[in-house]
């Protein structure tokens, strides 16, 4: 069981240090090689060339996490732990991130390409706040009672599933990682994750801070690998009792179909989006330009609910566009390192290409490059910030999810044209409107078909508001109190001869 280290001097203006620390497949505590001991080049982003490699886990290396899980379920969490208990060891495991809070930033910038200074600002600040979100939820999840008739008595009581299958994407590698330990670990699940092979260090680093916080061993198993082999193996798993996905609508249909063909363990989807961002001619014009670059342009528009579809209204079409691009102009793209960077490159070569090729489409098709719509640089995957007009409902930039640097800017003139444009997507993640009327937001708001709407802000997040889609950007919420009620409840219908003088007669009876 041999494992490796990864090892790297980091020597940049913004974060100086030596970074090293244990990386294999995660299964009870420990590290090791994985059942093939073949390995997964991880490539930096920033120039193209190799980073590190990282174990390649397989079905075999998948089935051992399981095992490991089940055995800690069973002997050791789930509900023989107190509910506080799980909480201390989860605020405890906050308290490490924060402790190595540049650390695991710098991991994040290196390995995605991000900027240091935003995976220090938003990255780290809401996965930390999430995993103590919910350490506070951990001894505080109650059922209900529920009375029938005279001769009955129900209540719920919030069980954990067991096993919990997580795979996330590469967009927010550490955030999407605390987005689902920290709900599942909360409510006393047993997890075996599975981040994205392009961006696996961060995950790999917790795993030791996870040991370090002192979870019992098999609570936490992470096994690195492809999708293909090691996701299809957790979607497929007969053992795993529950499954939350997060990446694209096209992977999230072949982990649902796998969930039905096996076991029919319950599903969490969070998918794909192409969010309309909506600016009425009332508008505060500076609000809006500011919220439509960071809503398509930050995190390199890697970003699920990117703004990527801006509607103007007429009157301030013209206005707002000279601004838009203007600041889109200004943007400074450059290491993720230094102190000016705003946008990095893009995670891989594949996205690159997937990101060009969309933007050839819209050229091709007729649209206007109105700013950017070129590569920039000439080493690693960088993009111009990209902005078309003169764009058609039917054109691909409109309708596809692109995931990168690109806005399509259409000019409208009534509220319910633009809801009918907002809302004529198969997506339904989440939308974005600014106007100053109060009421036109609300009344607009209800009728965007999206998981959250924005007002006067975009890309707003927070550990205790909920987040999903709807349409084919997901099932199911994570965040906020919600994110818990996808734990299994019971309901005991107990038969009663006697009315109950009060509830605790019955907490003692079961106690
Ligand atoms: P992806 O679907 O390609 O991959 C996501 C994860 O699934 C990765 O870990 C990948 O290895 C794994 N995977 C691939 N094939 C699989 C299979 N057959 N079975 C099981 N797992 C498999 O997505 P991505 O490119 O990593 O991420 C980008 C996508 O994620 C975008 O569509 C974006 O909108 C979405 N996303 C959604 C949210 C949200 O909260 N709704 C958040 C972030 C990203």
């Amino acid at each position: 069981m041999s494992t490796t280290e990864f090892s790297y001097q980091f020597n940049y203006e913004t974060f100086k240090g030596k970074v090293n620390f244990p990386t294999g497949i995660f299964i009870n505590g420990k590290f090791s090689a994985g059942a093939n001991r073949t390995t997964i080049d991880v490539i930096n982003p920033t120039n193209g060339k190799f980073l590190t490699s990282i174990a390649e886990g397989t079905t075999d290396d998948v089935n051992r996490a399981v095992d490991a899980a089940k055995r800690a379920f069973d002997e050791s969490w789930g509900l023989r732990i107190p509910g506080a208990e799980r909480g201390k060891l989860l605020y405890r495991l906050a308290d490490l991130m924060q402790k190595n809070w540049d650390e695991l930033a710098a991991l994040e910038a290196l390995d995605n390409g991000k900027t240091f200074n935003d995976a220090r600002a938003t990255d780290l600040t809401m996965s930390v706040d999430t995993i103590r979100y919910y350490a506070g939820w951990a001894d505080k999840n109650h059922g209900q009672v529920i009375e029938t008739d005279e001769t009955k008595l129900a209540y719920t009581r919030h069980e954990p599933f067991g096993v919990v299958g997580q795979i996330i994407p590469w967009n927010f590698p550490l955030m999407m990682m605390t987005w689902k330990l920290g709900p599942a670990l909360a409510t006393g699940n047993c997890v075996v994750l599975k981040p994205s092979e392009l961006t696996p260090l961060s995950a790999l680093r917790m795993c030791s801070l996870i040991n370090e916080a002192g979870f019992p061993p098999g609570v936490v198993n992470v096994v690195t690998g492809y999708g293909e082999t090691v996701g299809r193996a957790i979607a497929e798993h007969m053992r795993i009792d529950k499954i939350s996905f997060t990446g694209s609508t096209l992977v999230g249909r072949k982990v649902m179909e796998a969930a039905a063909k096996s076991n029919l363990k319950n599903v969490t989807l969070e998918l794909g989006g192409k969010s309309p961002n909506v600016v009425f001619n009332d508008a505060d014009i500076d609000l809006a330009v500011h919220w439509s670059i960071h809503g398509i342009f930050w995190n390199h528009g890697q970003n699920c609910c990117a703004g990527s579809r801006i509607y103007v209204q007429s009157g301030i079409y013209d206005e707002f566009l000279k601004r838009f691009t203007a600041q889109a102009k200004a943007l400074k793209l450059g290491d993720p390192f230094a102190k000016d960077s705003y946008q990095g490159p893009q995670v891989s070569q594949n996205q690159f290409d997937r990101i060009m090729e969309h933007i050839e489409a819209g050229k091709k098709e007729g649209a206007t490059v109105h700013l950017g719509g070129e590569r920039f640089g000439t080493l690693g995957y960088w993009i111009q910030p990209t902005i078309f007009t003169n764009v058609r409902p039917e054109m691909r930039i409109v309708r596809e999810e692109i995931f990168g640097p690109v806005a399509v800017v259409i000019k409208f003139e009534t509220e319910q044209e633009v809801i009918g444009m907002a809302n004529g997507t198969e997506y339904g993640l989440a939308a974005a409107l600014f106007t100053k009327d109060i009421t036109r937001g609300i009344q607009v708001a209800h009728q965007l078909q999206a998981g959250t709407t924005w007002v006067n802000c975009i890309s707003s997040l927070h550990p205790n508001v909920p987040f999903g889609g709807c349409k084919q950007s997901g099932v199911g919420r994570e965040l906020g109190e919600y994110a818990l009620d996808t734990s299994v409840v019971f309901l005991f219908i107990l038969p009663l001869h006697e009315k109950m003088a009060n509830l605790f007669v019955l907490l003692f009876a079961i106690s």
